[in-house]
């Protein structure tokens, strides 16, 4: 995928910011579809999602109604006008959604994380003219999303966008799926004739954060927002958490803040990218502290369970001997880590020696 490569607009109109894809996380019954997506037509959105193969992480889960939803959603761009987009997984999924007249497709983050689906769903793509997005996949692999990317550009695909909706993380953030802007905005320096979307709802994971994240969306210069509205939220099958009402998405959309994307403003976008990504690196860097005090709390226990004394000075020496050599390895200044390890260990001590006050 070159910054040359010729792209087509999308279907739907992308010029003015925040273009609105929403709709709910599935498509439920035609009831729940139909009015949600009256609602959101009347809040102004022109572009209705709904899930209907849903990709659950375990068994069991709501796994959407499947092909029969098709029929609901064609209802939806009859009788409102909306164009409608569906997520696809398999070139199955592919022929159903075209042959029910489906305008947009899109890729989801487990199956953009797979090089062998996605060039399936490339092929069964060939020759069609269709407007497809990618999510970026699961894991923070820049290269592995534009490689999906790249083979819908192959396939003869010209109307591709991408979507953000944050990356998976073994522990728990305050996000469900961590951001890591800089990502996003890496993708938008190599390629950026891309629209580019933002999914708040499944990167915050809450509908508390929608607001937020949206802002932060459109002040790093995205072109949309694909978000998951829902006419009765707390009554959903799958995301529940995380889906908003029609009403509260039109709020949010006219409460955002939409600043120039000329230069300064893209010179500022990418500031605060990194900015945004030293945040996510600090959240870390605490939920990391937080796990390793747990831990010397747990040691202290055993060490006076099994009246072992607190410091164990040979054990401290050859720690800080190992890491000295390990941050030289990876370009880190060898007396700052010994400072920070030095900080730390201190800590560990003053929790243990705690413990045998108790
Ligand atoms: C979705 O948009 O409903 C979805 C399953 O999202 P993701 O692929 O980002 O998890
Ligand atoms: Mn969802």
């Amino acid at each position: 995928m070159r910054s040359d490569m010729e792209l087509l607009p999308l279907i739907f109109e992308c010029a003015h910011r925040p273009t609105v894809i929403a709709g709910p996380c599935g498509a439920e019954s035609e009831e729940q579809v139909m009015e949600t997506a009256r609602r959101l037509c009347a809040a102004g959105v022109k572009v209705f999602r709904a899930g209907v193969w849903k990709p659950r992480t375990k068994p069991g889960g709501f796994e959407g109604r499947g092909d029969i939803c098709l029929e609901w959603l064609a209802r939806v761009r009859r009788e409102t006008g909306m164009y409608t987009a569906v997520e696809v997984a398999t070139p199955r999924h592919v022929v159903a959604a075209l042959r029910a007249g489906m305008d947009i497709l899109w890729i989801g983050a487990r199956t953009s994380a797979d090089p062998f689906a996605v060039q399936e769903i490339a092929d069964a793509l060939r020759g069609e003219d269709i407007t497809v997005l990618v999510k970026n996949p699961v894991n923070p692999d820049l290269e592995l999303w534009i490689g999906a990317l790249q083979r819908l550009y192959n396939a003869g695909i010209r109307r591709i966008g991408a979507v953000h909706r944050g990356f998976s993380e073994y522990r728990r953030t305050q996000y469900r799926n961590t951001p890591l802007w800089g990502i996003p905005i890496e993708l938008h320096r190599r390629l950026p004739q891309l629209p580019l979307f933002c999914d708040p709802s499944h990167l915050g994971g809450r509908r508390e954060f929608v607001s937020s994240l949206s802002q932060q969306a459109m002040d790093l210069g995205f072109d949309g927002l694909f978000v998951e509205a829902h006419c009765s939220p707390d009554d959903a099958l799958s995301d529940s958490r995380q889906q908003i009402t029609p009403e509260v998405l039109s709020d949010i959309m006219g409460s955002l803040v939409i600043r120039d994307t000329d230069g300064t403003v893209a010179a500022e976008a990418g500031l605060e990218g990194m900015r945004g990504e030293i945040d996510a690196l600090d959240d870390e860097l605490l939920a990391l502290l937080a796990r390793r005090m747990a831990v010397a709390r747990d040691i202290g226990h055993y060490k006076r369970e099994h009246a072992l004394s607190v410091l164990q000075a040979q054990r401290y020496d050859d720690m800080l001997r190992r890491r000295e050599l390990q941050s030289e390895q990876m370009g880190l200044d060898a007396e700052f880590v010994k400072n920070i390890l030095r900080i730390i260990h201190e800590q560990s001590v003053q929790i243990q020696m705690t413990i045998g006050e108790l």
